[in-house]
């Protein structure tokens, strides 16, 4: 692994130790969801046989055991990203945290939330930006939201290479903005956008910032405070851990104030047959029996990362990114999207086979025992701008080697003569 994380890290994920279609599996997609250590599945394991009760109802002993491991995971990743506790709210997904802050945003438009949510009330002629790049988790709920407040939705346009810039962004951000999402790194190209000089750019103009962290979180280190974002979202599944849960990041005193868009029980203080007052954050958020044992394996996974160090896993992508671009560049004909070759970028390639559908690229390499992602990847106006249908992604992550990008450069270097597109 380039020694900069443990020789022996693969063998604590046993799934990357199976065959695919006769050939060594190479897994290279991570960014669609990351397999787990061993070390994160007895986690959650152990938890089930011997810790397993309903958490913060009654007050049992049973109870707090079970309150104490969700709490302490909560603690462990609020560390992570350079949180609070009460700045942590356990949500289903990513695509989930930011619906809970576009849903809650619709709540204080219509009123519910009081003065307080002010703040989050959008009007007729208020505006909300994204970027044309975004995932539609990150698109969609903003597109609903000013559907149901009258806001306009507005973009940051991106280039040919599908990046955007500082200038673009000062460009549409302006006094009637109130709301910037965008991807801290784009899922599609890998490109890392400006954080803080976006969130300052927002801020001047009175905007809340909403960061897409799905991609950044698992990769490098990252402290949403010093980023200066007001929320941020992203998944366990793609940081070692497991499906089922999510994380909205929020700034304490604003998450206090957004309404709750899902309510129900261990939500509230006082309840009566006409209303219900809310708890602080962040359980007003947490409506319903939570997804516990999922917590207490995120937070498993978080100390692993820990562990091998964020600043060595970043400083390994690096690598392996650059290796992933060059070979890449060097099979004539294909087409890389996103930064050109030498520009920063995540550990992340979408390339174009000019010629062969992506899904049949993708066959190709299945059938080598190389796993990758092919589509659209949940970002059609990003490939409609690119004048693109689909592309083949190829992602790395703490356990990919430099062997296995070779592996894929090579038969990537096939695809074409395969299918008598050209050299
Ligand atoms: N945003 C980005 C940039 C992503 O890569 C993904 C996952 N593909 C999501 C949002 C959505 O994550 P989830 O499906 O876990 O909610």
């Amino acid at each position: 692994l380039g020694g900069r994380l443990p020789a022996t890290l693969r063998d604590q994920f046993p799934y990357l130790a199976q065959e695919l279609n006769g050939h060594p599996l190479a897994y290279l997609d991570s960014a669609a969801t990351a397999q787990r250590p061993t070390a994160v599945l007895d986690a959650e394991r152990a938890y089930l046989e011997r810790s397993n009760a309903a958490v913060h109802r009654g007050a049992s002993t049973l109870v707090g055991t079970s309150t104490g491991a969700f709490e302490e995971a909560r603690a462990t990743v609020a560390a992570f990203v350079g949180a609070g506790d009460r700045e942590i709210v356990w949500t289903e997904n990513a695509t989930d945290a930011i619906n809970l802050v576009a849903l809650g945003m619709a709540d204080a438009s219509a009123g519910l939330g009081g003065s307080e949510a002010d703040v989050f009330a959008l009007r007729p002629g208020d505006e909300i930006v994204v970027t044309e790049a975004e995932h539609h988790a990150n698109l969609i709920p903003w597109q609903r939201l000013a559907a149901k407040t009258g806001a306009t939705l507005r973009w940051i346009p991106v280039g040919d290479d599908g990046t955007w810039g500082i200038d673009d962004a000062a460009s549409v951000i302006g006094d009637r903005t109130r709301v910037v999402a965008f991807a801290h790194v784009s899922n599609v190209t890998g490109f890392a956008a400006p954080v803080a000089d976006v969130a300052e750019i927002a801020h001047r103009h009175g905007a809340l910032v909403v960061l897409d962290a799905c991609q950044s979180v698992p990769h490098r280190p990252i402290d949403f405070g010093a980023l200066g974002v007001d929320f941020a979202a992203f998944s366990a599944h793609k940081m070692l851990g497991p499906t089922g849960i999510g994380v909205l990041y929020g700034r304490e005193q604003l998450l206090d104030a957004l309404p709750p868009a899902r309510t129900g029980g261990s939500t509230i203080t006082t309840v009566t047959m006409e209303r219900a007052e809310f708890l602080p954050s962040p359980h007003r958020f947490e409506a319903g029996t939570q997804p516990v044992s999922q917590a207490v394996a995120l937070g498993e996974a978080v100390r692993f990362l820990d562990g091998l160090g964020m600043g060595g896993v970043h400083a390994h992508e690096a690598e392996l990114a650059e290796l992933l671009v060059d070979e890449v560049a060097r099979i004539p004909g294909i087409r890389l999207v996103g930064p050109p070759p030498g520009a920063p970028r995540a550990a992340l390639a979408s390339v174009d086979v000019p010629g062969v559908h992506a899904h049949d690229v993708g066959q190709f390499l299945d059938a080598q025992g190389i796993a990758v992602r092919v589509g659209h990847h949940c970002a059609q106006p990003l490939h409609r701008r690119l004048g693109l249908r689909a592309t083949t992604r190829a992602s790395a992550y703490v356990y990919t080697t430099a062997d296995e990008i070779r592996r894929y450069g090579a038969a990537l270097a096939e695809v074409r003569g395969f299918f008598g597109a050209g050299a």
